[in-house]
This record gives structure tokens, sequence and C-alpha cells, in this order.
């Protein structure tokens, strides 16, 4: 069989003049220049500039008048300078270019759907429909973009499995076809064809397996793990997704930490040009966070951070404020530096928005050099309006806007309108990665799902050790130690150290309302703490947002070589699809149309 290449076309440079190279690759463009063709040859590894000369050989010549983009063609010829006015220092290959003597079509292809076309720094497909680039993403991955990143995928996987084998970890496979491990989301389940009637679940998380492993005494383990959760499509969310999870034995939280703190910082030194902001990573009490920020995973990369000033406002002549002390509540403010050059709709969207997350208005004081304009602030008097300021450290150009009302209703509305001021104020740096970790959690939500305690991680998670007697008097004022670490405004990690006994376990599922039938579908779980459990804990993250980061997309699916539609459907296989009969059949199953 002949050989296809003795080169990539990302390869040749000035010092392989007069190499006779054969190079094999797709059709980028092709130009006419009065008898000469040229063309831009393109493969995984980069562009290379062939030409054609009815000169050096006029059949190939008449062949390349033939070729289309996205033909697949292997040539044979010779390396020459390029003229100096011909360079192009863009391209590593740009010195030169290769004379073609002979020239094979292995494959022509029709005029494809969208352009594919390479050319340096532009991203011709940005705009062409999703669901277009995902039923033909076999075309799609020949972008520079999509395979950069799907390069950098592997790269990131690669660098997470050589590092965790030096920190004497094993990297373990668990089954796809397993029992419920609830995630706090739906199991997708798959019909058994021995036993009728049954089902397997694909696994949420490996979490009941990874913990079964430490009782098998691995102590340390981790596997670049697939999990499935049928979930409503929101956001930047797939059906199936890809996790890094790992656990370990005789660790504590700071252990659990500091190793993922140094693999983490040694990844994106290695792997990206990103800058982290702090190291080591802030550690914050979820509390704390929960108050300047809003939210659980807030972006460290811009401060707007959010100020009580409940007790200053307490009996105030501005009745929303007052009010919403009397009732319990609270009055938060966030100082929106160089925020007074909004204009009114600016702020009037910013009013909807506040009112999307349950406020009842956006009250605010902007600061100009000689007085301070708002309406509220001949309720406040001139007195408070200026003690206000000086809290929030305002400066003349500044906008300081006020949340009040339930703390729950306030950090959620004050965290929203912290993200759009970032937006709106430009203060979001690409470049920058804040990482941090979040902990000293709630061990449940604060609402009641059916009047009952919901894990905030979940349930295998290990109460704080000095909130154990509280467990039954104020189950929802125990700390546990769950850990999440986000980056950049999106959580990318979660875990926790387990409970590894039996009687705590049990109680949780008390308190989680678990029937004794729910109860016992975890049988197994309890069963291997009688049996020496190590104190062990661990963490998972999702590579997906993790790599999105990293690769500056904003939708994980760019860096997922096949990744469902918004709607949940794989547009490439067309997938989900009805199935033949005789396998619905063989499995006992009949539908139902609803
Ligand atoms: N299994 C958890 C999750 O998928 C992670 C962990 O607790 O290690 O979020």
């Amino acid at each position: 069989m002949q050989q296809y290449r003795t080169h990539t076309c990302g390869e040749l440079t000035k010092e392989d003049k007069n190499k006779k190279v054969i190079l094999s690759g797709w059709v980028n463009s092709r130009r006419d220049h009065g008898g000469l063709i040229f063309v831009d040859l393109r493969d995984r590894y980069g562009l290379t500039q062939i030409t054609f000369d009815p000169k050096v050989k006029k059949e190939s010549w008449e062949m390349a008048e033939n070729l289309r983009n996205e033909f697949v063609i292997r040539i044979e010829g010779k390396v020459i300078l390029r003229p100096d006015d011909m360079i192009n220092s863009k391209l590593k290959t740009g010195e030169i270019e290769v004379e073609v003597e002979n020239i094979e079509i292995l494959s022509e292809s029709k005029t494809p759907p969208f352009e594919v076309e390479e050319i340096e720094g532009v991203d011709k497909a940005k705009d062409v429909k999703e669901d277009l680039r995902l039923e033909y993403r076999y075309l799609d991955i020949r972008r520079k973009k999509m395979r950069e990143n799907i390069k950098m995928r592997h790269k990131i996987i690669k660098f997470i499995r050589d590092y965790l084998d030096k920190e004497n970890f094993w990297e373990v496979e668990t089954p796809s076809l397993t029992k419920s491990t609830p995630e706090g989301a739906r199991d997708f389940v798959v019909p058994s064809r021995l036993h009728q009637g049954k089902f397997y679940s694909l696994p949420q998380s490996p979490q009941q397996y990874k913990q079964l492993l430490m009782v098998g005494g691995i102590e340390k383990y981790f596997q670049i793990a697939r999990c499935f959760r049928d979930e409503d499509q929101r956001g930047n969310r797939q059906l199936e997704f890809t996790q890094l999870d790992l656990e370990m034995s005789f660790v504590n939280q700071d252990e659990i930490l500091n190793l993922m703190e140094k693999m983490m910082i040694n990844l994106v030194e290695k792997l990206s040009d990103k800058k982290i902001m702090s190291k080591p990573f802030p550690r914050l009490n979820y509390d704390d966070v929960m108050k300047k920020y809003g939210i659980d995973k807030p972006d460290l990369r811009y401060g707007l951070e959010i100020e009580d000033i409940s007790e200053i406002v307490k009996g105030c002549g501005f009745g929303v404020f007052a009010d919403a002390i009397k009732k319990d509540g609270v009055v938060r403010a966030i100082c929106a530096k160089k925020a007074a050059k909004f204009s009114r709709t600016d702020i009037d969207k910013l009013t909807e928005h506040a009112k999307e997350f349950g406020a009842r208005g956006l009250a605010y004081i902007i600061i100009k050099e000689n007085e301070l304009q708002s309406p509220i602030v001949k309720f406040l008097g001139d007195d408070l309006s200026q003690k206000i300021v000086e809290k929030m450290k305002g400066e003349p150009g500044d906008i300081i806007f006020f949340g009040a009302g339930s703390e729950k209703i306030v950090r959620e509305v004050l965290g929203q309108i912290r993200i759009e001021l970032a937006k709106k104020l430009d203060l979001i740096d690409n470049n920058k990665l804040a990482f941090a970790f979040i902990i000293n959690w709630p061990l449940f939500e604060e609402e009641f799902e059916d009047s009952h305690f919901a894990p905030a991680h979940h349930m295998f998670t290990m109460p704080h050790e000095d909130d154990y007697s509280l467990l039954d008097k104020e189950p929802q004022k125990v700390r546990s130690y769950q850990h999440d670490l986000v980056l950049n405004g999106n959580e990318v990690g979660g875990g926790s150290i387990r409970i590894h006994k039996r009687d705590i376990q049990e109680k949780i599922f008390d308190l989680i309302g678990f029937s004794e039938e729910k109860k016992k579908s975890f049988e197994h779980m309890l069963k291997a703490f009688e049996y020496g459990p190590p104190p062990h804990g661990g963490m998972a993250m999702g590579l997906d947002r993790f790599i999105m980061i990293l690769c500056d997309e904003p939708d994980i699916r760019e860096v997922i070589a096949f990744p469902k539609s918004g709607d949940g459907k794989d547009l490439t296989m067309g997938a989900p699809s009805e199935i033949e009969k005789e396998q619905l059949d063989e499995l006992g199953i009949k539908i139902k149309k609803i």
C-alpha cells in the first residue's frame, strides 16, 4: 500500500528546502492565479500551501482545476521557498510552499452546508445555526476552534491522569448499568431483558461505588467518569457529562482541598495562559459568601461586594427599608463604581431584572459632585443618606443600589444585580481565573421538600463534628463537611467528607424522610459500614465546564465532541429514536402513549 504522508501540513519550514515530500489532507481553499493554482492543504496539524504549475506537470495541474473545498488529496512534490513578498508570518509553514508533481484525489466532498475553511483569526461558523453544526458535527470538528478545544480537553485529562498517578491514585472503572445513585436529579433507566420488569439506572455519579472502593481499601481512587442526569435542559447542562471523580481514605477536608488546589494550579500553569487571581485559593464560609455575593458560586474576578446596612437604616423614614427590618428582613447595598454614566433605560432594565428575582423595585442613589440624586433621599434625610454613602465608600460618579426584604430575596436580587452590573461596567476579565473553595455549608437546604429536609450536597455528606448535638433538635442549623470549588462564577466541583458510620447514615435517611423501603435500597451501604469502613472523603469536578472556561467558550457543548442539543437530542446520530417492536417484546415493554 502507498505511503500517505512523509510530513504533516503543519510541519515544513525553510529548513526542508528541496526535500521531496508527500502530504495528505483536505483542500482548505483553492485560488487560480494566471496559470498557477494555489491550494491550502489542511490537516490536524496546520496548513501548507501547495502549487500546481502546468510547466511542472500538466496532468496534475489539470486535476487541480477540479479540486473543490474539502476534497481529500494526496500529493507528492518538492519544498520550495516562497518569494519574500508571499511569506505568511502567521503560519508555521508560511515561508515555504510545495510544488506539486503528482496528485491523487482520495475522496471527494459535496459542498459542505457551512464553511469549514480555516482562515487565521476568523471563525466562519460562528453564526451558523447550532442544530446544523450538530447534525454535521464531523464537519464542524474540522474547524480550527473545535479542533483546539478537543485537543485541550485531551491535554487536561491526560494531565489529570498523570498527576493523580504520581500522587498514588488508582483509576478504577465503576459500572454504568447500576442502581439509582441519587444526586438530586432523575435517573436514566435501562430495561433489563434477562430480568423482565426490572431496570438498571445509569449512574448520576459514581458516589456509592467510590465509597465502597474506600471500604475495599483502595484508599486513593479516581475516575474520568461519565455521569447521567435526566434533567430538563437549562443553561449549561448536558444529560451526560464527564466528571473527574476522586475519593481518599484517612484524610481531612483540608487535605482534599490541598490536593485539588495543587493539581489545578499546576494544570492551569502548564496548559493555559490565563492568570490565577489568588494562590492559595480563598477558602470562604458559605454564610459569608451568601451575604457578600448573594449566591453560592460567586464570580470573584471583580469586587462589587454586597454590604449589610440594616443597622444604619433601622427605623428610618423610608418605609420600604424600615418595614423590611421590622419584619426580620434585611437591607443591603452595592456600590457600583463609575456607574453614574448609566442612562435612565439602563437603570430601568436593572430594575426589571431585580423584579424578575422577586424584588418590588430597585432603590438607588446616584452620587454627583455636589448632590445625591435619588427618589429616596427625601425620605432618608440628608444625614442618613450621607452616612450610607460613607459606609458604602461611595464617591462622585458611583451609584449605590439597594435591596430590602427577606434575607433570601435580598441575597438573590442583589446577587443577580451584582452580576448584571459587572457585565454593564465591563469588569469581567476572561484572562483571569478566580478559584475559591466554599466550605462550612449547611447540611440541609433551607427549604423543606415534602415537609422533610433535603441534603444540601448529598445524603452521604458528614455533619460537622461540632454540630452533632444539633442533629436531633435543630437539624437546619447543622453545618456539614461539604466543599465546593467555584471558578469565575461557576460551580466546577463539589464534594465532602463522608459519613462512614451506620447510625449517622441512618439518622440522615430518617431526617430526609426515607421510608423503610427506601432505606432498604441503600442497605448495601449500611451493611458495608459494618465491616471496617475507613474515614473517607473526596470530590468531583465537572470537566466539561472547567474545560469550557479554559477554552474561553460560552457553552459546554463547544468542548464536547458529540454533545446533545438544547432539547437533549443527539442530532448527529438521531437519538433518541424509536426501537423495533421485537426489541420491545423481548424486554416485555409496551409503549403507552401519553
Ligand atoms: N458525587 C458528587 C457529585 O457528583 C461529588 C462528590 O461528593 O464527590 O456532585
